[in-house]
């Protein structure tokens, strides 16, 4: 049983609720504060720290590797692929646009593919020609052959360098988040999970258990690959993501990024 204090504070009715403390909600957090300052949000979060993708991946601060773009251009045309390609880009300039790239580790090292059959070289000055509206470069991806035997990759046929990308520290781009939504006036519930929403005409129910729940005028999944649970017509289907961490390699000739087979 809830105090009537709780009540009327932490569980009191918000104008947004935001499922989910990923960079998804974070940054979604930030967007509908800065536009509308007088809305009250909080950011639901089942565990005690952003804990998902966001603290998970690997770091690429990326847009698509060459073979990538083709292979989403086959799949669902350019019109799409750019749109995509084009948000991707503007997010990368709009994290380093709100933070200092030292205080994120932000590195523009330079995304690489390693390619070994001639097909998608055919399709380079399509591709670049495409992305230069985005980039603002001529020459988005490139042929780098000699930097094969620089970076060690000697078995590699073709190596294309891509000089918009680069990688940064997850972690710190959460902690940065975070601390720019507390700026904001973003409230918080880590720790509280949300077993299931009750969506009627004018009000939302957002359930934290049986008899708890907060009440909100709209309601944004950002729960990434559990959002089925909630929008259960919504087919989306979690993949397994997997990282392989090594220990520091000494004299490591490979800077930048690395993809190959379409991003994969
Ligand atoms: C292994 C791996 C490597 C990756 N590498 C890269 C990379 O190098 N570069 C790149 O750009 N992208 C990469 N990605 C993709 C990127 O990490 C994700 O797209 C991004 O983090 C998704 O953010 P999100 O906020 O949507 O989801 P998440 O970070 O997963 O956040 C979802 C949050 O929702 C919370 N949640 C879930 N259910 C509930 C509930 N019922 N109640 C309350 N909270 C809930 C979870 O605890 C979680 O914190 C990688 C992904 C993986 C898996």
């Amino acid at each position: 049983m809830n105090s009537i204090w709780e009540l009327e504070t932490f569980y009191r009715k918000r104008n947004v609720i935001i499922i989910g403390a990923g960079f998804t909600g974070l940054w979604s957090a930030i967007s509908i504060k800065e536009k509308h300052p007088e809305k009250s949000v909080v950011i639901i979060e089942r565990n005690t720290i952003p804990l998902g993708a966001s603290s998970r991946n690997a770091g690429f601060a990326c847009f698509g590797s060459l073979t990538e773009i083709i292979a989403d251009s086959q799949k669902m045309g350019w019109d799409k692929t750019l749109q995509l390609v084009k948000m991707r880009f503007e997010g990368l300039q709009k994290i380093r646009h709100y933070f200092h790239t030292s205080t994120i580790d932000f590195e523009l090292n330079g995304g690489y593919e390693i390619v070994n059959n001639e097909a998608p070289l055919a399709h380079i000055e399509v591709v670049n020609e495409k992305l230069k509206m985005i980039t603002g470069l001529t020459h988005t991806y490139s042929l780098k052959q000699d930097k094969i035997k620089v970076f060690g990759l000697g078995k590699s046929s073709f190596l294309i360098e891509n000089p918009c990308e680069g990688s940064l520290h997850s972690g710190k781009l959460l902690q940065k988040l975070l601390e720019k939504c507390h700026g904001l006036n973003v409230e918080f519930l880590f720790g509280t999970e949300v077993t299931h929403v009750e969506e009627a005409t004018t009000e939302v129910k957002v359930y934290l258990s049986a008899d708890l729940f907060i009440k909100t005028d709209q309601v944004i999944y950002c729960t990434n690959a559990f959002t089925s649970k909630f929008l259960e017509k919504e087919q989306i289907t979690p993949a397994r993501g997997q990282i392989l961490l090594t220990e520091p390699i000494e004299g490591l000739k490979l800077k930048g990024t690395f993809h190959y087979d379409e991003g994969y």
